[in-house]
């Protein structure tokens, strides 16, 4: 040990062992030598260097990540639309060309829109049922395809086996926001997708308290790149919130199960109810999306849409004010049920959009599904009566 090296934690760490992991803080990292240090850069992606590309801590999370994921390699950022906006930035030069799914996560569109096009990079939204058609689309400066199913608020499934089949042929590459379904429910690098993205902050952390996203890949030269650019940019995540998210990950599989389980129940409840013109939810039988929900995916999801037979708009506020067990608040995969309204004027935005009017939107907790189902049933009763 070094001169006054504050860094002897471990040798005073015998005797002791937990089952949580350590929670290690750090802009500096230290070095043995200067010889060491003049050479860091060549530790980028296998070691430690400075405090913005990750711990210990850190490395825990991504390699639990990865595992999940099926996927060699795992970069945590600080938010689900940090994570989109890395891969966009890292694999991205003014003259390329990119499509995106027309129901993918708002701020990625946004994104493409105010700042991919002022670098001088086109996009393109496509509709967001698509499958192997997506060829016709396809240029030769195409260089991404964003995909997203199913599809934020308006749950339209991709065919997704018939996209990467494109893709690959035409030498593009396939970025996947995985979030909905969790890897627990789509393992998307084994099934060809190139890069998949989490929104850590939903599922896989699981309690609506920190940001967090993670990047999986098998390719080793993505990687590299996702790892300089999350270096460049500044991407730091904290060690505090990787600690909370690998908390979270000891009981994802438990909390997905119940989850899923109840938000199918809730969705059955809600297709039987008069004043409910519309469920969207792939895993519902009969549903739009279902037959390749069914046969691409290994599980569901807790995030369910539906169109109200509630206009005009101030009955839907009326809906919202009436629920008890159900808050209001945008976000989902947490153990709290959650309900937001999206309004007919913010889907008019989108050039794919099948649905008219305005979406309630449901994140399913883990209370009694019984309990959120009668929350539902008093609130639209009430509304309609109003
Ligand atoms: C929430 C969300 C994101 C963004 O994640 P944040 O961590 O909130 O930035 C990305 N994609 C989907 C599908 C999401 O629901």
């Amino acid at each position: 040990m070094k001169k006054e090296d504050p860094s002897s934690l471990p040798s005073r760490t015998g005797g002791f062992r937990s089952l949580s992991p350590a929670v290690w803080r750090a802009s500096t990292v230290l070095f043995d030598s200067v010889a060491d240090f003049t050479t860091r850069k060549e530790r980028l992606f296998d070691g430690y260097t400075y405090g913005v590309t990750g711990t210990p801590t850190t490395r825990a999370l991504e390699e639990r990540v990865a595992d999940l994921e099926g996927a060699k390699h795992c970069i945590a950022t600080p938010s689900g639309q940090a994570a989109l906006c890395l891969v966009a930035m890292a694999l991205l030069s003014a003259g390329d060309h990119v499509l995106i799914a027309d129901s993918a996560y708002g701020p990625l569109r946004t994104f493409a829109h105010d700042y991919l096009q002022r670098f001088g990079v086109q996009y393109q939204t496509f509709d967001p049922t698509a499958g192997a058609e997506i060829a016709e689309l396809v240029k030769s400066n195409t260089k991404l395809i964003f995909l997203e199913s199913p599809g934020s608020i308006t749950m339209e499934m991709q065919d997704i086996p018939a996209i990467v089949e494109v893709a690959q042929t035409a030498g593009v590459r396939t970025v996947l926001d995985n979030s909905w379904a969790s890897p627990l429910g789509f393992q998307a690098i084994p099934a060809g997708v190139d890069v998949v993205v989490e929104a850590a902050s939903k599922l896989l952390s699981g309690h609506s308290d920190l940001l967090l996203g993670t990047i999986a890949t098998d390719d080793r030269g993505l990687y590299e790149k996702f790892r300089t650019a999350q270096s460049v940019l500044g991407q730091a995540v904290s060690a505090e919130d990787c600690f909370l998210a690998l908390r979270g990950l000891d009981t994802l599989e438990l909390r997905y199960a119940h989850q899923c389980d109840a938000a199918l129940e809730v969705a059955m409840a809600l297709s039987e109810h008069t004043l409910v013109r519309e469920v969207l939810f792939p895993p519902l039988p009969g549903n739009r999306g279902h037959e390749r929900w069914a046969r691409t995916f290994t599980g569901g999801g807790c995030v369910l849409s539906f169109v109200p037979e509630l206009s005009p708009e101030p009955k839907v506020h009326r809906f919202f004010d009436a629920l008890e067990v159900f808050l209001i608040g945008a976000s989902w995969g947490g153990v709290h049920s959650l309900a937001a309204f999206y309004p007919a004027k913010e889907l008019e935005k989108r050039a794919h959009c099948r649905i008219t009017d305005g979406i309630v939107r449901l994140s399913i907790g883990v209370e009694p599904p019984r309990k959120l189902i009668t929350d539902l049933d008093q609130a639209l009763d009430l509304a309609a009566k109003a």
